[in-house]
């Protein structure tokens, strides 16, 4: 089945209710049907709900489909997005490891990477998104995984996904993508040799800012028993040593997202309620259709910003003569979805003065709500960057991040021409 079919009907058997809808199971805990049952699931030799912290049937209907759409093997949704980063981060790396990682990442996973994982003993060494080859440079005999963005937020640059998938392959690492600017209607990393694709669930997948969530796809093609990925290779303390590597016959492809349930959200306990799960479901039934009109929108607010005599320079990837542009015409066809961020003349105070006069656009943190967002990043969402990481991510003082909505493009344009005559 196509995209726009799977988003409707992947992933849900209809029940003896003949619910058309996928149910919402709100229950903590599952009834076993004996002693032994009890005990298969525990110890996976037959797989089955148990508690909703390891899973919900819900939540099921969501990573099956999400794992279809993507092209993946199976899927993990979780609590947040940055929650399906951190597990995915310490599902593949141990005490001692590295991450060669984009500098231009989301602040929130920066942070994460920079300030938070070497707690772990977790060390990242970033690199230029724009030259694979400067991530080579930056990988040891530590590194573990490469970890991109597929369009970087906020300076939306287009990863050359297969560039850095062989570079990968080559090191005999996973590639890792957090895909949640492309959406997977706009583009599939594991298509082009990506090992695992991320979504914040929060944005465009949701797509209407009412809930919280993130999700884990694995595609299924990494092979974890190297030596080198001692979580995969040691028996497993976390999990009756269970060599996940070794020791899960047919389930051998599954690796990854059986650890990841059984062990980081098992015993950390980042579980997505069954509540978001089935809004994320419903966001999912029309992702198609919002996607082409969000691309639409942006790219005709980026054709008015770049002959704006207030605007500086404008980014959008879709935009003919962006830097990007060869890039999103590759990985992006069906359009190059939407952000677009843009310089205003007169820096931070005329960027923060716009914001203000702006009406229809909703000042917030958020992005991929299908109502319009506007925000200031180097003062808000990326201000726990030095200024030097500010750079190297491409955030200057005048730049401004828009998250273009599904509203009518009349009422959106008039909106930024009122609050560009008011900065
Ligand atoms: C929002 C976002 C995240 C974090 O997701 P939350 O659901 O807010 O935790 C991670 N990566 C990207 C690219 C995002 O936009």
């Amino acid at each position: 089945m196509k995209f726009e079919t799977l988003s409707l009907h992947g992933g849900q058997t209809v029940d003896e209710t003949k619910s058309r809808g996928v149910p919402l199971y709100r229950t903590s805990a599952y009834l076993f049907d004996s002693a032994q049952h009890a005990q298969d699931l525990f110890s996976l030799k037959v797989l089955g709900n148990i508690y909703t912290r390891l899973g919900n049937p819900t939540q099921d209907v969501l990573e099956q489909r999400l794992a279809l759409l993507e092209g993946g093997k199976a899927s993990l949704a979780l609590a947040s997005g940055t929650n399906a980063v951190f597990y995915t981060m310490i599902n593949i790396c141990d005490g001692g490891d590295e991450i060669v990682a984009s500098s231009g990442l989301y602040g929130g996973t920066y942070t994460m990477f920079d300030a938070i994982l070497p707690q772990f003993g977790i060390k990242t060494r970033f690199a230029d998104i724009n030259d694979p080859e400067s991530f080579r440079k930056k990988i040891t005999d530590k590194t573990r995984v490469l970890y991109i963005e597929s369009v970087g937020n906020p300076a939306l640059d287009v990863a050359d996904i297969e560039a850095f998938a062989k570079i990968a392959d080559e090191y005999e690492i996973p590639l890792v993508v957090d895909s949640t600017f492309s959406s997977p209607y706009l583009l599939k990393p594991l298509e082009w040799g990506a090992n695992i694709v991320i979504h914040s669930l929060t944005k465009w997948i949701g797509g209407h800012g009412t809930a919280l969530g993130g999700i884990v796809v694995d595609g299924g093609t990494f092979d974890w028993s190297r030596e080198k990925f001692s979580l995969y290779n040691r028996p497993d303390k976390g999990y009756h040593d269970l060599r996940f590597g070794h020791d899960l016959g047919e389930l051998n492809s599954l690796a990854f997202i059986l650890r990841m349930r059984t062990v980081p959200l098992r015993n950390l306990g980042g579980c997505i309620s069954p509540d978001n799960s089935w809004m994320f479901l419903q966001g999912l039934e029309t992702l198609a259709l919002r996607m082409e009109r969000h691309s639409r929108n942006a790219l005709a607010v980026a054709e008015f910003l770049s002959g704006h005599e207030r605007v500086d320079w404008v980014r959008y990837p879709g935009l003919k003569g962006d830097s990007q542009y060869e890039k999103a015409q590759r990985y992006l066809p069906r359009g190059a979805g939407g952000m677009v961020v843009f310089g205003i003349k007169g820096g931070r105070e005329a960027g923060q003065k716009f914001i203000e006069a702006l009406s229809l656009f909703s000042h917030v943190a958020n992005v991929g709500d299908a109502k319009s967002l506007a925000i200031h990043p180097a003062s808000t969402t990326h201000s726990q960057l030095s200024s030097d990481a500010l750079d190297s991510a491409g955030i200057g003082e005048e730049l401004v991040r828009l998250s273009i909505g599904i509203e009518n493009i009349d009422d959106i344009l008039e909106d930024l021409k009122n609050a560009l005559a008011m900065s």
